[in-house]
């Protein structure tokens, strides 16, 4: 069984991240489904990692499309808001709040195949993944629970209200976000989505990258070692 995955894989070297990182997405898919396949041969994980994902900026791009909205109605820039700024900040309340997230989800870019990656990561034998997303209203609340119904059938979600620190109890969690002060309260791991601006954190632009980074090696949980010593440097890690 095992021989026969190989000679399959035998034109991919799927364990490579260097080869990983230079593919293209539909070839990046491949290799996960194929990763997901060999750790079905080896592992029968009851200890799952637990991997917590953002939704806004990392599976859809609703963020680009709200700030082009918030310029559009309020003349407001989104690269000019501060956290300290009350009247910024009940404004960008009240604009979350009346957005119409039915319109905004149905409309919006998916980033870089996200949702053909979570059902990948959520039929793996290793991680554990739950969408983790702020939510300023009930109806943002309702639209993306639909949303992740809809399309990644059987996947774990939390949401929280915005503006309140993510948490897990779990310290082997990690948060794949795009937001800094999501990663700078997270616990546990924590990844940068690719924002486009120079992180602190490990970045990453696909879902995939995720196989490369977090894994487990003879039944133990493993950290890529470049990554360990990005950690190190950020926070202490055993
Ligand atoms: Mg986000």
């Amino acid at each position: 069984m095992v021989n026969e995955f190989l000679n399959d894989t035998k034109e991919y070297n799927i364990f490579s991240y260097e080869d990983y990182k230079s593919s293209s997405l539909a070839l990046k898919l491949k290799k996960i489904e194929l990763l997901n396949e060999y750790y079905k041969l080896i592992y029968k994980k009851e200890d799952k990692l637990p991997v917590f994902i953002d939704f806004d900026g990392v599976i859809l791009d609703t963020m680009e499309d709200a700030k082009v909205l918030l310029q559009q109605h309020h003349d407001l820039d989104w690269n000019t808001i501060s956290r300290d700024n009350a009247e910024q900040q009940a404004l960008l309340a009240n604009f979350f709040k009346s957005l119409n997230w039915h319109t905004l989800l149905s409309g919006t870019r998916e980033i870089n195949e996200s949702i053909n990656f979570l059902k990948l990561i959520k039929d793996s034998v290793i991680y554990k993944p739950t969408i983790y997303s702020a939510i300023n209203s009930l109806e943002e609340s309702n639209e993306k629970h639909e949303y992740i119904e809809e399309n990644i059938f059987g996947i774990d979600h939390k949401f929280t209200m915005a503006h309140t620190p993510k948490v897990s109890d779990d310290k082997r969690s990690i948060l794949i976000d795009d937001d800094n002060f999501n990663l700078n309260n997270w616990d546990g791991y924590p990844v940068h989505f690719d924002s486009k601006i120079e992180s602190i954190y490990p970045t990453i632009n696909d879902l995939g990258e995720l196989y490369f980074l977090f894994y487990y090696h003879d039944d133990n949980f493993c950290i890529n070692n470049e990554l360990k010593e990005e950690y190190k440097k950020i926070k202490v890690i055993h």
